[in-house]
């Protein structure tokens, strides 16, 4: 790890007059110290943020929620209004990284954790995103993990946290002070970039603002569910996620939002294909033709091709589960069965 110079703020201005061209805020950690450790990111001076006051979620006037960016992701997935009214978020939450990781990750932080594409954490290996215009050996190289939605010639790496993809469903804003002192209110969905040609741009803060706050609108009606496909368990990223957020029952979606993690260059929503299901019927075929608007322009890349069927799939059984009847049991007896000595 490089040397760098260390300074504590103790209230977001001082934070923010602290910020200077490649420094680096720094309050759980989890994800900036091992880019440090690969010498991905070499900032010369790290301002501890870790003590500001932004540890609280609060009611807002109109019945959402205002969420500090340090509360950890722990606290958040635990707090009684979130459980209660963004579920989502919380098993978002929960199916991300590991217990001791969500103790210490945080709001702010978890928004702007980095790709984990294996070449970006490889400091010998060429990559767009580390190395401008150096080239993107995941193209043609291992990328199982990588999106298939929202790529560029430049690079096709996957947007890796949970928490954004429950938030992008819910409309989630991020309130940031900048080193004028200035506040904007940025909604979630255009805070990140696509990587196009430029993919070392990964969101729209300029340098030294500061992310305080999330924003959560009221709770939107209807049932909420997050499903996570991923290699094991737990403690691992998502090949594919979907946070669903469904008010409709077998005869009619009266309103849907879908959100998708793994595939996406960034949190995925596609307005388009919330207004194909809108007022529907629900079927399998209307949730198949959903599946193919939503992939009309994913592209994959070899190891990760599997990622198209696999949400195709997955979209489907998703809503089938969510608003048609379960399928009848067959009527003829299942044959018994038989426990032979051995078998385990
Ligand atoms: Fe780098 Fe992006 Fe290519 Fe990965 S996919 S090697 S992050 S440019």
């Amino acid at each position: 790890m490089k040397s760098f110079d260390y300074v504590r703020a103790l209230d977001t201005q001082q934070a923010t007059q602290h910020a200077s061209p490649n420094s680096h805020y720094i309050a759980g950690g989890t994800n900036l110290l091992d880019l440090m450790k690969h010498q991905i990111e070499t900032p010369i001076k790290l301002v501890d943020i870790s003590r500001l006051p932004l540890t609280e979620v609060e009611d807002t006037p109109d019945g959402g929620l205002k969420i500090g960016a340090l509360v950890t992701n722990s606290d958040l997935a635990a707090h009684p209004r979130v459980i209660r009214d963004y579920p989502v978020l919380s098993r978002a939450l929960l199916a991300g990284a590991s217990g001791q990781l969500r103790n210490k990750a945080t709001t702010g932080g978890n928004l702007l954790q980095r790709t984990r594409c294996y070449y970006f954490y490889a400091p010998d290996s060429a990559c767009n995103k580390r190395i401008p215009n150096s080239g993107c050996p995941a193209q043609q190289g291992a990328n199982r993990m990588h999106a298939i939605l929202g790529t560029s010639s430049a690079c096709i790496a996957q947007h890796p946290s949970d928490m954004a993809v429950a938030m992008r469903a819910l409309d989630a804003q991020v309130l940031t002070q900048k080193t004028d002192g200035s506040a904007r209110q940025i909604d979630l969905a255009d805070f990140y970039l696509l990587p196009a040609q430029q993919p070392e741009r990964e969101n729209v803060l300029e340098q030294g603002e500061l992310i305080t706050h999330v924003i959560l609108p009221p709770a939107p009606k209807g049932m909420q569910q997050y499903q996570k496909v991923r290699d094991r368990a737990s403690y691992a990223f998502a090949m594919l996620s979907i946070a669903l957020i469904v008010d409709g029952d077998a005869e009619q979606i009266r309103d849907i939002r879908l959100a998708f993690g793994g595939i996406g260059s960034r949190p995925w929503r596609d307005p388009a294909v919330e207004a194909l299901l809108i007022g529907k019927k629900p079927s399998i075929a209307l949730f198949q033709q959903a599946a193919d608007l939503l992939l009309a322009e994913a592209k994959g890349s070899g190891d990760n091709d599997f990622k198209i069927p696999l949400t195709r799939r997955t979209l489907t059984a998703l809503l089938q589960n969510a608003l048609l009847p379960p399928a009848p049991l067959p009527s003829a007896p299942l044959p018994s069965a038989t426990i032979q000595q051995g078998d385990a």
